[in-house]
């Protein structure tokens, strides 16, 4: 009878101690789960559009809520969504966009979009009001960020190509274990066309020995410090980071440009392994 009792007493045990296990495990489960994303890959989920702010005649940073305020939209690092809208003839078009902003931001996401005349989803972009829906996919891409992955990264952008070296600077920059150097040429045509610039300039400002910044445009105005015409050869090799095994040049600009630059940089020697284009 008693070792009966003592056999019960001791299953007991084993369960409560199992049942404790499974409890404490949830529980860390719990408290180091990653907030959940917003992004499905394979469907479009739509968002709100809460907030429009026009930054100049023709670009405009979009604000669209996420489904809760402390939702976070879940886009790694360097990666682009995909935004489904209408152009001017009512056919459905597709395009990349980049936020702006990071998951450190919570409940929103915001994007920064140049709108052609021309331009197809432009159409899309300029026709919407805050209260109207946007369809979403993603995450898209092939950037993978990891901190000190390199030593320092060396960015070309053009145009509306800023937008994912900003939020690659951004993630470094905010990352204290990441001591990555940034060294970012940017060009447009004219100082009008120049997208994020008090950001740049604030992140030049606050991180002067980890962050330069280096304008280029086609068309500068009277007192101009930065560069003109094209992003040059020697443009690179004064402001980027020198070929090396630990070093990464990022491109993002329009097809032709992107062309001419992947032709001056492997004539200055750098290698395809140092090379990447988003
Ligand atoms: C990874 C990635 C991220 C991007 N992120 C952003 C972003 O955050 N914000 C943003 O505004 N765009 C971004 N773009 C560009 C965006 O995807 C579209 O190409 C852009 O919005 C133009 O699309 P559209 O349909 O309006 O123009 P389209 O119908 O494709 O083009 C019509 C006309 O617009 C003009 N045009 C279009 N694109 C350019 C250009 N790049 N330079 C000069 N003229 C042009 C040309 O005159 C063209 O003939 C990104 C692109 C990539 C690849």
């Amino acid at each position: 009878m008693d070792t009966l009792q003592s056999h019960r007493v001791e299953m007991l045990s084993i369960a409560i101690a199992f049942v404790a296990i499974g409890a404490a495990s949830a529980y860390y489960v719990y408290i180091n789960r990653k907030p959940k994303g917003c992004l499905d890959p394979e469907n479009f989920k739509e968002f709100k559009l809460v907030k429009r702010t026009q930054l100049s005649h023709n670009v405009a940073m979009f604000r669209f809520a996420l489904p809760t305020p402390t939702s976070v939209l879940g886009l790694p690092i360097g990666q682009h969504i995909s935004c489904s809208g209408n152009d001017s003839q009512g056919e459905e078009v597709v395009k990349p966009y980049t936020p702006t902003t990071l998951d450190s931001d919570i409940g929103y996401f915001d994007l920064v979009i140049k709108m052609y005349p021309q331009g197809r989803m432009s159409h899309h972009f300029r026709e919407m009001r805050v209260g109207d829906y946007m369809a979403v996919k993603g995450p898209k891409g092939r950037f993978k960020y990891q901190p000190n992955q390199v030593r320092a990264f060396g960015m070309l952008a053009g145009g509306t190509g800023i937008t994912p070296m900003f939020q690659v600077t951004r993630a470094i920059l905010e990352n204290p274990g990441d001591r990555t150097n940034v060294h970012l040429i940017y060009a447009n045509v004219s100082y009008e066309d120049i997208l994020l610039k008090e950001e740049l300039d604030g992140l030049a400002i606050n991180f002067p020995n980890r962050f330069s910044v280096y304008y280029v445009l086609n068309q500068p105005p009277e007192a101009w410090e930065g560069g003109i015409g094209f992003v040059s050869k020697e443009m690179i090799e004064t402001y980027c980071p020198a070929p090396a095994p630990d070093i990464k040049i990022l491109r993002c600009g329009p097809p032709p440009m992107n062309k001419v630059m992947v032709a001056h940089l492997e004539s200055l020697g750098y290698s395809a392994s140092m090379l990447f284009q988003f």
